[in-house]
């Protein structure tokens, strides 16, 4: 038995889990594949991503899911909530095909991401619709969560995706009871979702969670979910960002994690890479990386982290060119797991990242717009290009004074209304941030660094 069977075998016995070979065996070729662009062809045996069986809900899927809230754009700016990016079409047309060939059955939108839901709608709907997963959200978020909004919004998700039915519905975002409250119980929503289950418009129903480990668990034995979503990533394993104004206590992906295995409820996984903060680490970091695994990039560590824990059903990832999903694809093909000690490294590599004193935002841009004008993940960016500098402002080594010299002429490279120093604080972000960052601290912190230097 090899040290991958091993492990399987270790980590699903028991679990009632079964770990599936290439996708979908009742996938097939469609009869009109013929007829399709070449990259549409199922891949050979052996170029499709594992997959792994979840009885209790019936599904098999593939490991990795693609995430649509960071699609390709016309204008080749990074897309994401908010931004209002038009999509290039074209350019999900073809991932979508490279990834259902691929065996990534899972994809993931939501209202809440611009454009997503009708690019990905008429990007899937030239699939055979078996060959395919869709989960979407309730993104009631803002304005006023009544009844007949949330029942528009899931009926515009059904024209958006062109479909008659949604395989994963998600109560978006929630944060703690009293949010999940208003937003669906108070408004009688979550007993029409029900019923839309019991018609088949809902195959599975869950939720996705943004706030403390102390409100999980009341959320989560609220109802029989078939599965939920959280963050999780080896950087927020340990511990998540602080809370904002008191709004939530720690939060840590492995508390979040456990407590889902212990109920036996599937684990749909968001961030493995941070928004891609983990695909762009520092040089210290990412050579501690390449020591240990010379082929591993310092994305393929972090989804591997993830991939390797037993109650994963899907690893999403906003992926934003076929450049990315191919990388992420041959990582889950023919998938190597971190064993013990590999994960236990990748902690420790965890707590090198924090020392860099990076800030955790993952570019979602649900805090945009601001109504200053400020971009927020943009200057989080060029911030974090060279947090370590900027840490050690006394310090006169080349290499850090070079960082803090390239930083600053990104900072004057955004447009003026859009940098740290147009913020006035009006706290408007704050609520919005899933990350739960102090936005506007960190603006002022980033306006004070810049005068100084
Ligand atoms: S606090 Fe600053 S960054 Fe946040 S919304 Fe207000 S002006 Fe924009
Ligand atoms: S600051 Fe928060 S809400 Fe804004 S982009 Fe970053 S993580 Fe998302």
């Amino acid at each position: 038995m090899t040290r991958r069977e091993a492990l399987k075998g270790l980590f699903f016995a028991g679990m009632g889990l079964a770990v599936g070979g290439p996708l979908l065996q009742s996938m097939g070729t469609p009869a009109h594949a013929a007829t399709l662009p070449a990259p549409w062809k199922e891949a050979p045996e052996g170029s499709r991503i594992d997959a792994r069986t979840w009885d209790k809900m019936g599904e098999t899927l593939g490991m990795l899911g693609l995430g649509c809230m960071r699609l390709p754009t016309r204008s080749g700016a990074s897309g994401g909530f908010g931004r209002h990016q038009p999509l290039d079409q074209e350019a999900v047309n073809a991932m979508v095909d490279y990834a259902i060939a691929h065996g990534v059955n899972y994809f993931d939108t939501a209202p809440a991401y611009g454009e997503s839901e009708v690019v990905t709608g008429k990007a899937l709907s030239r699939h055979p619709r078996s060959s395919f997963r869709i989960a979407t959200k309730i993104s009631n978020m803002n304005g006023r969560p009544t009844l007949e909004a949330g029942k528009q919004m899931f009926e515009t998700s059904l024209k958006n995706l062109q479909t008659e039915y949604i395989d994963f519905l998600l109560c978006h975002n929630i944060q703690n009871m009293a949010g999940f409250k208003t937003r669906f119980l108070d408004n009688g929503l979550f007993e029409w979702l029900k019923e839309q289950k019991t018609k088949g418009r809902i195959r599975h129903l869950g939720f996705s969670y943004h706030g403390s480990n102390a409100d999980f668990p009341a959320l989560v034995d609220f109802y029989d979910w078939d599965f939920v979503q959280i963050q999780l990533n080896y950087v927020d394993w340990k511990e998540m960002s602080a809370g904002w104004g008191g709004n939530t206590g720690a939060t840590s992906s492995e508390f979040l994690y456990n407590y889902l295995v212990g109920k036996g409820i599937p684990v749909l996984v968001m961030e493995p890479v941070k928004g891609g903060a983990l695909a762009n680490v520092s040089d210290g970091v990412a050579a501690v990386m390449r020591e240990r695994h010379p082929d591993l990039t310092p994305a393929a560590n972090a989804l591997t982290f993830v991939g390797s824990l037993p109650g994963v059903m899907v690893t999403l990832s906003g992926m934003s060119n076929m450049a990315q999903l191919m990388e992420n694809v041959s990582l889950f093909t023919g998938f190597k797991p971190f064993d013990e000690q590999e994960r236990a490294f990748m902690l420790t590599v965890a707590d090198l990242y924090k020392s860099k004193g990076q800030i955790p935002c993952t570019a979602c841009a649900y805090c945009m717009p601001c109504p200053a004008g400020v971009d927020i993940p943009g200057n989080f960016k060029v911030f974090n290009s060279a947090s370590d500098a900027l840490l050690a402002l006394d310090s006169d080594r080349k290499d850090l004074t070079d960082k803090r010299k390239a930083f600053l002429k990104l900072y004057n490279a955004q447009e003026a209304g859009a940098r740290a120093d147009a913020c006035v604080k009006c706290n408007a972000c704050l609520p919005k941030c899933p990350q739960h960052i102090s936005i506007p601290q960190h603006m002022e912190r980033i306006r004070g660094l810049v005068a100084k230097l």
